[in-house]
């Protein structure tokens, strides 16, 4: 059993073969899911694909790429569909300098106002951090509130810090990546008990299948490169981390 924690089945991408999708993702004994929103109407849609599936859960939330124009209104929204029992955490929330479309100032206020929406709920938070370690951590710290630190991507010394806030550190796609130094320490170091695993699908698919359109079926890769970093059965990363990611969002 492996636990995808971060899909976008409801990207344009995979939306409409997500049927098919989640069939080979069984197959593969993919057995749990994550859909995650970055905006209102992607959150709407995650709660839909979620629906009838009772191995499949909605992640809600308002990235920060676009978070230009979000207003009170959209966060009342959000405070909404956080209402639904098929929502088991608040992302994908955070800082993005990388893409820097959205100002710095606007970004903070609204991962803060998202935090304290979280916290409101009891739900968990997931976080998206690109080139902004330093203010996402700060902004975490005053939060005191934990979670996921989704696809991370930074060393094994920021993970240790983001761990002790009361994070989980989920890994993706570029484990596998032959020359991804860091992220192969970080899934050697780092306690499995810290461990989840992601495809964040459709993107940064992993080896072997680099290039392609990836699915939540490729997640098995990222537990083999786990398994062979870290010298354990593959059958172990999957349950452990799949163990990890069912505590951190409070599934039975
Ligand atoms: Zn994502």
């Amino acid at each position: 059993m492996y636990f995808d924690t971060h899909v976008h089945l409801n990207s344009e991408e995979l939306y409409e073969n997500r049927e098919i999708l989640i069939q080979r993702a069984l197959d593969q004994g993919v057995t749990y899911m994550c859909v995650v929103g970055y905006d209102l109407a992607s959150s709407l849609k995650a709660i839909e694909v979620v629906q009838g599936y009772d191995f499949m859960y909605a992640i809600v939330g308002i990235g920060p790429n676009d978070c230009l124009e979000t207003t009170d209104d959209d966060l009342n929204i959000l405070d909404q569909y956080l209402n639904n029992p098929k929502v088991v955490a608040l992302g994908e929330i955070g800082l993005d300098y990388y893409w820097d479309s959205v100002p710095r100032e606007k970004q903070k206020e609204i991962f803060e106002k998202q935090i304290a929406l979280a916290k409101k709920h009891h739900k968990p938070i997931v976080i998206h951090s690109r080139d902004a370690s330093e203010d996402t951590y700060q902004i975490l710290k005053a939060g005191q509130h934990g979670g996921v630190m989704h696809c991370f991507s930074g060393s094994y010394e920021m993970a240790k810090r983001f761990i002790d806030l009361g994070f989980y550190i989920s890994l993706a796609g570029p484990v596998t990546f032959k020359n991804a130094k860091t992220p192969k320490e970080v899934a050697e170091k780092v306690d499995l008990n810290k461990l989840l695993i992601e495809t964040d699908c459709p993107y940064l698919t992993p080896q072997p299948f680099r290039g392609k359109l990836n699915e939540p079926a490729n997640v098995v890769y990222i537990a083999q490169e786990i398994a062979r970093l870290k010298h354990l059965d593959v059958e172990d990363v999957a349950r452990i981390t799949t163990f990890n990611a069912k505590k951190v969002f409070g599934i039975k």
